[in-house]
């Protein structure tokens, strides 16, 4: 184990599950202060209290990505527990499927609403944070392949992971004179807790055969990702070695798009 971000402090939205909670442990492993903030604070606890507990730093905090006020009082409870910000993972995200004519204006807002405009104010409040601190820092989003090609049952979702893709852009151009970097990382199929909502919504729908599974037939290295697969991408972003880096999305996928 090295030490990559030794003594960073590191904001992980939607670190309470999935692929948020594996970059927490795994950065918490290479000696960052990690802050887990999700709207499920009981589970934010737990992933905190087994970070502490392997011997690592870490605070809860209920965090709701689409409430500005909620994202600066996290960033607030970061500062106040170990000095500064220094990443901010964008990581939060949901997705509700509907075939392409039954979607909603409340689908499409809410799901937009989380993985876009979060990233959106994510984004603004680490920056500020950056920039009232007088320091550089790193923002890396969570985008996904479907922000890379668009799947008929789930079209709001890949919109919001294209807008993921175009705010990680517009971002690294806007703060690149701070020497801010805004970087993201596109995931293919990752065996989460999201999945299992998601097949049971397909199902719902009619639309079983668009599931994990099926997609998880077309990956070019033969399997689905696991949380930690995606973890030592999220690192380097994190870490120096990707200072020269800005405004890139890593595909991490298997080898599912290419592009
Ligand atoms: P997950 O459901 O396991 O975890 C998502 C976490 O986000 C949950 O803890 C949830 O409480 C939290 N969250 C949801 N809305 C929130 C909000 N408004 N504010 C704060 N927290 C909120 O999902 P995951 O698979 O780990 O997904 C993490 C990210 O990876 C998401 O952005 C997702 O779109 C993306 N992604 C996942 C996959 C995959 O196959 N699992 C593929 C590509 C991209």
């Amino acid at each position: 184990m090295g030490k990559r971000v030794n003594g960073r402090t590191i904001i992980v939205t939607g670190s309470a599950s999935g692929i948020g909670a594996a970059i927490a442990k795994g950065c918490a492993g290479e000696g960052a202060n990690l802050v887990i903030a999700d709207l499920d604070e009981v589970a934010a606890q737990g992933v905190a209290r087994e970070i502490v507990e392997g011997g690592g730093r870490a605070i809860a905090v209920r965090v709701d990505v689409t409430d500005r006020s909620s994202v600066r009082a996290g960033i607030e409870a970061a500062v106040a527990e170990f000095g500064a910000l220094d990443v901010y993972f964008n990581n939060a995200g949901m997705n509700a499927p509907l075939k392409f004519l039954d979607i909603t204006e409340e689908n499409f807002e809410l799901v937009m609403r989380v993985n876009a405009l979060g990233v959106l104010i994510g984004t603004q409040e680490a920056a500020r944070q950056f920039i009232a601190q007088g320091t550089s820092g790193k923002v890396v989003n969570t985008a996904s392949i479907a922000g890379r090609q668009g799947f008929a049952n789930f079209a709001p979702y890949s919109a919001s992971k294209a807008a993921v893709i175009s705010l990680t852009q517009a971002a690294a151009r806007s703060f690149a004179e701070q020497r801010i970097t805004v970087n993201a990382f596109a995931p293919g199929v990752v065996a989460t807790p999201l999945w299992k909502k998601l097949d049971e919504d397909l199902a719902k729908i009619g639309a079983a055969d668009s599931g994990f599974d099926s997609m998880s037939s077309d990956i070019l290295l033969g399997r689905p990702a696991q949380p930690d697969d995606i973890v030592p991408t999220a690192l380097f972003l994190a870490a120096d070695d990707s200072d020269y880096i800005t405004g890139q999305v890593i595909a991490i996928d298997g080898g599912m798009i290419l592009v």
